[in-house]
Parts: C-alpha cells; structure tokens; sequence
C-alpha cells in the first residue's frame, strides 16, 4: 500500500472513532458539525450518475463481443443471489437459536411515518422498476436499476454497429477516467467528512446516554443482527480466499470503502470510493466497472440477513409462530426484498415492509426495531459493500481473456 493511501485508511479510521466518540459523549452538539458532513455526502452524490452511466456502457463494451457480456452477467447475477441467499439463512439461523423476540414488550402501535409515507412495495413492483418510462427522471432521482438496465442495453446495442460505435465508447472511456480522478480527489476529504456524518449522526440519536437506553431496549435484536451480520462478512472472506488469489492485503485495501459505508449508510454513495479501492487493489477495471455498480443497486447481503432477523424477532415479540413454511416464505421474500431496496439510508426498513405482509404480520411490528435501525443501517451497508467488493474480485477471473 502507497503512503498516500496508508495515511488515508489511518486518517478514515480516525475519523470514524473520534466521530463515534463526540458523538457519544458531547450528543446533539455534535449537529453542529452536520453540514461538514453532508457536503461530504453531496460530493460523492454529485458523481454517482456520470460515474455509473460511463462506467457500467465502458465496461460492457470492453468486454467486446457482446456474447461474453451474458457469460459474465450470469456470473454476477448468480455470485448475488446465492451470497444474498446464504445471508439469510445465516440471519434465519442465528434469530431461531438466539430468538431475541420471545418477552419483549410491544412499545408501538402505530407505523412510523417514515416508513408509511413510502406506501407498500409489492414483488411486482420490483420487476416493473427495472423499466422506467423517462431515463432524465430516473437519473434526477437517483433511481439506479433502471438506468443501469437501460446503459447495459445501450452498450449492448454500441457492439453490434460496427465501426462507427468508436468515438462514443472513446468518449464513455474518457469520462469514466475522469469520474475516477475526481473520486480521488473527493477521498482525500474522507477523514473530514466521515468523522462529520458520524459525530453528526450519533448527536442527532441524542448521544451516548440516550443511544444505550435504546440499545438496552432491544439489545438481543441489535446482537443478533450483528452477530449475523459478522458470520455473513467472514463467510465472505472464505469465499474470497478460496475464489481468489486475494486475502487480506485485499480487505485492508477495501478498508476506506467499508468506513464510508459505514459513515454514509449508502452503498450508492460509498459506491465511487468501492469502485477506486478495488481499482487501487489490481482487480481488473472491467470487472469494477461492471460489476460493481450492479452490486451496489441490487446486491444487499446485510440488507437481507437484518430482514430476515427482524421479522423473525417482530414475529417473536407478537407471539406469533413462524413455522418452516412461513420461514421459506421469509427466506425467498426477503431476498427479493433487498435486491428491490435502494443503496440509500434505511431504505430496508421500507423494503421489509414486503416480507412482514407476505407472512402476515402487522406492519405496526416496524415500530419495535426503529429506535436502532439508523445504527444498524451502518453495519449492514458495510456488509453490503463488502459483498459487492467480493463479488468484484470473484468475477474477475470470469472475463474474456483477449481485450484489454
Ligand atoms: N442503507 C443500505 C445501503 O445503502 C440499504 C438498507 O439496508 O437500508 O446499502
């Protein structure tokens, strides 16, 4: 590892425990500090449509024939639905052994506004999402699976015109280089920024004494989900050891990436960041390119695991049994659940609301678990983000051996 990026993972890592720490000890004066943050965020907001748009048509197009383009996204698609699977099994299992729900008080009846608001997502949505009737749109509002659907097409179409697709893909090529110089340039900003959003964060749940009160609260749920969440991110770094030449040296250069997951709670955020360390890290481009902005729309292994542990533990609190079939029900439900959340803030606490109807429990049940959500969110974007970085590395070998 450069210097440079030595001294970045360092100043990142101290930022993130001196965020936790302010946070924890000075609360809500810590919101002073919020707007650093934020502009943090908003930078790396600011890149993420040109940078997919160039980066998933550049690295669709290098892979040349567009025959090869279906072998790899067969990979890729097949890489996220068994690791996004096998996390929630890992949340079913861990949620019946430790079963965090059985006692716990009902503290609610009333659906969160934040959650309410979105109205109910049915699978059927999900599908129709992968269309989007206006492209500006979708890109204004960040809606990213229809775009990426429509770039692929488009670098798709680009590899059956012959000569003259030279100057566009030249163009995607040239604009994704420049997405990634700016990305560095953001980075250096990073120990800033994450230390903000963090501090800010941690003020905004009231600090230190008011975060322990809520964790004592639902303190079983939050250990499961973690120790979920932990199993799920070494069982990854097997996959990676036994797929990959890679290793350690591997996560240690993810590292920055994973901390401004954790920061951002936004996997689409942290996404330019995923995209340069596994870059810096010598994974082939096209594979960054392709598969990771895939990975950071549809790919949520932590988003999975927390689904399926959270229904299981309202189901537990509400005493109501949840036998294999209701379990199978959950396992396929909440995967889809998390390839349809967004890599935004909390967006699977609106996604769960799928899972808890398809089993039939009371949508109230959210109430239980939203005090502790905004925390776990960090961790299982993390997870998230681990997952794609992985999934980047696995694919590699994967890619047609004679272009660039
Ligand atoms: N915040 C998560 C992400 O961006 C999604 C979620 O689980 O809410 O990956």
């Amino acid at each position: 590892m450069s210097i440079r990026e030595n001294k970045l993972v360092i100043g990142i890592l101290l930022g993130a425990i001196a965020g936790i720490v302010c946070g924890w000890l000075f609360g809500p004066a810590m919101l002073s500090v919020a707007w650093i943050g934020d502009l943090f965020l908003d930078a790396l907001k600011m890149m993420i449509i040109p940078l997919i748009v160039a980066a998933v048509i550049s690295g669709v197009t290098s892979l040349g024939d567009i025959r090869k383009l279906g072998k790899v996204g067969g990979f890729t698609i097949l890489y996220y639905a068994l690791t996004t699977a096998s996390a929630v099994f890992i949340g079913l299992v861990v949620v019946n052994l430790i079963q965090p729900g059985v006692g716990v008080e009902q503290l609610s009846d009333k659906v969160p506004e934040s959650v309410s608001s979105k109205g109910n997502t049915g699978i059927v949505d999900i599908i129709k999402s992968l269309i989007t009737p206006n492209i500006i749109t979708a890109a204004a509002n960040t809606q990213l699976l229809p775009l990426i659907v429509f770039c692929l097409l488009f670098a798709a179409a680009l590899t059956t015109i012959g000569e003259k697709n030279r100057t566009i893909i030249q163009f995607f090529d040239g604009l994704n280089e420049v997405m990634m110089k700016l990305v560095i340039w953001v980075m250096y900003f990073a120990p800033i920024g994450i230390f903000a959003l963090i501090a800010g964060q941690f003020g905004k749940a009231g600090g230190g004494t008011a975060i322990k009160s809520e964790l004592i609260a639902v303190g079983s749920y939050f250990f499961t989900v973690i120790l979920g969440l932990a199993i799920h991110f070494i069982l990854l770094f097997i996959v990676l050891i036994v797929f990959t030449k890679r290793g350690r040296a591997y996560l240690t250069k993810l590292l920055r990436a994973l901390f401004t997951a954790f920061g951002t709670a936004s996997s689409s955020a942290t996404l330019p960041l995923t995209m340069e360390c596994a870059i810096e890290a010598g994974v082939d481009k096209r594979s960054v390119k392709f598969v990771l902005p895939i990975g950071a729309t549809i790919n949520m292994d932590g988003t999975a695991l927390y689904e399926s542990v959270a229904v299981m533990f309202i189901a537990q609190a509400y005493a109501h049994s949840m036998g294999i079939t209701e379990q199978i029900i959950i396992f396929i439900t909440a995967t889809l659940a998390a390839i349809g959340a967004a890599g935004i803030p909390q967006a699977g606490l609106v996604t769960m609301l799928i899972v808890l109807s398809a089993v039939n429990l009371p949508v109230e049940g959210i109430g239980l678990i939203l005090a502790v959500d905004w925390l776990l969110d960090r961790f299982r974007t993390t997870v998230n983000v681990w997952g794609d970085s992985v999934g980047a590395a696995v694919i590699e070998p994967f890619l047609p051996k004679n272009d660039n």
